[in-house]
């Protein structure tokens, strides 16, 4: 079944008109006919099976029957990673969004080489992968801001898992073991040139942080963002039964 994102209110009976590009999507590439039915979520309401009413060159309508699915939201777990290449960056979005966090957002640290993305672009990939993947919602991907600014407006009790490629951070399973439980998180990752060594102090020097190391191997970004998401989820989020 196809599952679409909408931004409209989803309730029985009403009928929603599909935007150009879902419309081509749905009759041109996938061959949906009037009759046939498709899943929308707004990230909202819930999942609801919906009927194509109308098919034709001038769009899409659908009416909407039945909710399927009640609303549920992913634990509260942000993924801040730092502005790398693009194409990586659009990996870490698609694959953060598989996995589960609440919140993308980016950082420029000290040794980003780019001040800004293109987070519309970022924001239709969320869409996609959370298509894709069942999830109810989709992840809200944050404009790039300055890292030191992200820290000094940081917000308690959220902890921040800080990926730490050098020394002598614990390992995350017996880091997240030690931890808190049950407060929002954050992971954060650093750029291709890693983080300055005043960033790191600053880091290791707060409250909310807790160092980890994600073994012996230098990672790129896109694996590290998958790794730590992976075993954040595993030890703390909705992976543990
Ligand atoms: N500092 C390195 C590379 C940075 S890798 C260099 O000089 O080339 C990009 C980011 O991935 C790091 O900042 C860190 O957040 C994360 N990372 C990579 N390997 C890691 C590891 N073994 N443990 C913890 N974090 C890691």
């Amino acid at each position: 079944m196809i599952r679409l994102f909408v931004p409209e209110p989803l309730s029985a009976g009403a009928e929603i008109t599909l935007p150009a590009e879902q419309a081509h999507y749905l009759s041109g590439v996938m061959r949906r006919a009037a009759g046939d039915e498709v899943a929308l979520f707004n990230g909202a309401d819930g999942e609801w099976r919906a009927v194509l009413s109308e098919v034709g060159r001038r769009g899409c309508r659908l009416r909407i029957e039945q909710c399927v699915r009640e609303q549920e939201t992913p634990p509260d777990l942000d993924l801040i990673v730092a502005l790398v290449k693009r194409s990586r960056l659009e990996t870490i979005v698609e694959k953060a969004t598989e996995l589960g966090a609440r919140r993308v957002r980016l950082a420029v640290t000290r040794f980003t080489n780019a001040d800004h993305a293109r987070v519309d672009r970022l924001r239709a990939i969320a869409i996609e992968a959370a298509e894709q993947t069942g999830r109810l919602d989709v992840p809200e991907i944050v404009q790039a801001e300055r890292f030191d600014r992200i820290l000094a407006d940081w917000a308690a009790p959220r902890r921040l898992m800080f990926c730490d490629e050098v020394g002598d951070a614990r390992p995350v399973i017996e880091a997240l073991a030690l931890a808190p439980r049950g407060e929002p998180w954050a992971i954060l990752i650093g750029p291709e040139g890693g983080f300055a060594a005043q960033e790191r102090e600053r880091l290791r020097g707060q409250s909310f942080v807790t160092p980890v190391t994600l073994g012996p191997r230098i990672l790129r970004a896109d694996t590290a963002a998958i790794s730590a998401l992976t075993l954040w989820q595993a030890a703390a989020g909705d992976w543990v039964v």
